[in-house]
């Protein structure tokens, strides 16, 4: 099943259940809390808090999001994003936990050729947050999962809250065993990447205050308008119905791998373990096919390249696929084949990609121009610095790799591999404490910043960890610049 058809059962269901079909909003975020959109219920933040009346009690969307704290994941599992698009449903103080379970299980199970997903209920696990019982007696009820396919799990996983007082309440999710070539049995507390979440249902039901950390807090009441809160991965549900390995791999962004595979005359083989010989080729192609289309829905969104904030992200998911590509071999501008190949794969589902290609395309030719012209001008400065450190018999000092990092915008992983082929050693760990003092004087820095926004809203700190609006400036000061 094709991602559009994927997203338009989604929401042919849920208006069949009375739910309004909302449009995705931006990836910029309208909240001034979060430098992106991170999750489906953004956008209804007002009404989920109760600080505006919602306009209809239930309601629907497919949510681009942007989660640039799963950056280091991406390629390397098999589920996580930097872009990726959220299905949802949302009540307003309307229906509960009961109904939400059987939504979800209903949509997920009911056969293809009956509008549904088709998913093989035997597959589906499930965890509920350790205390709630009702969620546990409302599955075995409602459902075909036996208890045995249902897993307790404690606050930090299962339970949601800003970090603010405020609106909280336990979540359920629910996983799809990929069998046992992908890991060990046991249900999703055993093996995440066996058992793939694809849904989280959050129960909006408490008061919370005195939040001390993620999971220690105090419930002080029941809310008097319980809300409804779900996520489900579209990829991940694509991963599944199209039978192949990873997101990376589904229709919307395949063709970008296939792309960097000709460019580079690379075979993509689909490798999971790092045991495997194409292990780290694969990884680097599917990097690729993410970053792109990362960069292509931001620009399209307007964001545009820059030293801080959201342009920065865009930056350096730019430079971490144009690097990936001089990993892979290939050393000239790929960007104007890589790009329309997203294009094609995306604009059935977001016409702006193509009417926008003009703009989008200049726009992210003329980073990659940049940084190719950074790689070259710093490439000079190394060689200087390795015929010297050569005569004296030493390694690249920390401090030219620091230099070569700072002032030349040089990434370390390309230090470390053009010093190698020199046959010279970096000294890793001075480059680091280097990097680290940086960092210190950056977050002193920030930390004088982040008390102009202290009265943003409760929403940034634990909505998704490491996606405030001042990750930013840590990225931007950390030591994986590209
Ligand atoms: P995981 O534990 O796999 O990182 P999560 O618990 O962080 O996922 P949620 O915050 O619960 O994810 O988001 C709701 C749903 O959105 C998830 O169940 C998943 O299907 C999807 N999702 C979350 N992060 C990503 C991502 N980086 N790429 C693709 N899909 C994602
Ligand atoms: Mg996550
Ligand atoms: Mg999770
Ligand atoms: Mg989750």
């Amino acid at each position: 099943m094709k991602s559009q058809e994927i997203t338009k059962r989604w929401v042919d269901f849920f208006v069949s259940k009375g739910h309004t079909a909302v449009p995705s909003a931006s990836l910029v975020s309208s909240d001034p809390s979060l430098l992106f959109t991170v999750a489906g219920m953004v956008p209804f933040i007002p009404y989920l808090t109760a600080r505006e009346e919602a306009p209809y009690a239930r309601a629907t969307s497919v949510q681009k999001c942007i989660r640039t704290g799963d950056i280091e994941e991406v390629g390397k599992t098999a589920r996580h994003g930097t872009f990726f698009q959220m299905c949802g449903n949302f009540s307003f103080g309307d229906y509960f936990k009961e109904d939400a379970i059987k939504f979800a299980w209903e949509l997920l199970t009911t056969p293809v050729d009956a509008g549904g997903y088709g998913l093989p209920p035997e597959l589906l696990w499930v965890t509920v947050y350790e205390e709630d019982d009702e969620a546990k007696d409302l599955w075995l009820k409602n459902t075909g999962v036996p208890a045995s396919r249902i897993q307790r799990m404690g606050k930090a996983d299962n339970y949601w809250h800003t970090g603010q007082p405020g609106p909280a309440g336990p979540c359920s999710e629910i996983y799809y065993d990929r069998g046992p070539d992908y890991g060990v049995e046991g249900g999703p507390i055993a093996d995440e990447n066996r058992y793939v979440e694809i849904w989280n249902l959050v129960f909006m039901q408490y008061q919370i205050d005195n939040v001390r950390s993620k999971d220690d807090f105090d419930i002080v009441g029941e809310l008097p308008k319980k809300n409804i809160d779900t996520g489900l991965g579209m990829e991940r549900l694509a991963m599944i119905l199209q039978g192949v390995e990873n997101m990376y791999e589904t229709d919307q962004v395949r063709p970008v791998i296939d792309k960097a595979a000709a460019l580079s005359g690379k075979e993509y083989t689909s490798a999971e373990t790092v045991d495997d010989p194409h292990h780290t080729d694969d990884v680097r192609m599917r990097v690729v096919g993410d970053h792109i289309r990362s960069a292509l829905m931001l620009i399209a969104d307007g964001v545009t390249p820059s030293n801080e904030g959201r342009g920065y992200v865009l930056r350096r998911l730019i430079r971490r696929a144009v690097r990936s590509m001089r990993l892979l071999g290939v050393e000239k501008a790929c960007l104007p084949d890589l790009l329309p190949a997203s294009r094609d794969a995306m604009k059935g589902v977001y016409p702006v990609v193509e009417t926008d290609f003009d703009r989008i395309s200049r726009i992210a030719y003329a980073e990659e121009k940049a940084f190719l012209r950074t790689i070259a001008s710093g490439t000079a400065r190394l060689e200087d610095a390795v015929n010297e450190s050569k005569a004296a018999g030493r390694p690249l000092s920390g401090a030219d790799a620091f230099t070569l990092h700072d002032t030349y915008g040089f990434p370390i992983d390309l230090t470390l591999e053009m010093a190698e082929e020199a046959g010279l050693k970096v000294d890793e760990p001075e480059f680091r404490k280097l990097m680290l003092e940086q960092r210190k004087r950056a977050q002193a820095d920030a930390k004088g910043k982040k008390g102009a926004h202290a009265d943003v809203s409760a929403f940034q700190e634990l909505l998704s960890e490491g996606e405030t609006v001042f990750t930013g400036y840590t990225e931007l000061e950390g030591e994986s610049r590209v």
